[in-house]
């Protein structure tokens, strides 16, 4: 089973003093290590598409200096989904996966749909719900079994 992740609005979510910023959502780091514990995990992160360096900088540079140094050990072992316009042209085709996304664009979903895959798609949004990681991993702990 992989898991396809991505970052904006799932890993990291808003800064609460500074809510236009971005932050290392409330859960990321154990969220983090209970997945790549279990399954092949990717980045499905739009900016970052092949360039697992890029996305481990990115995610990085908005954690606080004391989480960095164990968000760069569980983001070592992390590879980077390749991906057009259309993210879910990296989805594995034998459908062994889940995705865990804020914002799949009209597109994505329209794929997602007509391959029967919607159930595989989670929607996390760590700017909306803070505490969406626990939900997240709650529903992951059922798949990964
Ligand atoms: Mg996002």
């Amino acid at each position: 089973m992989r898991v396809f992740l991505d970052i904006d609005g799932v890993l990291l979510g808003a800064d609460p003093d500074k809510p236009q910023r971005a932050a290392l959502a409330l859960h990321a780091l154990e969220f983090l290590e209970f997945v790549v514990a279990r399954a092949e995990v990717r980045w499905l992160s739009p900016l970052h598409s092949g360039d697992a360096a890029a996305a481990t900088e990115h995610l990085v540079r908005h954690a606080r200096m004391s989480d960095r140094e164990r968000l760069m050990g569980l983001a070592a072992k992390v590879r980077a989904a390749k991906f057009g316009a259309d993210r879910t042209t990296a989805l594995p085709a034998d459908g062994a996966f889940v995705w865990l996304d804020d914002g799949p664009s009209a597109v994505e979903m329209a794929s997602l749909k007509q391959r029967g895959w919607l159930d595989r798609w989670l929607w996390v949004d760590t700017r909306e719900e803070p505490e969406d990681l626990l939900r997240a991993r709650q529903w992951l702990e059922k798949r990964l079994r």
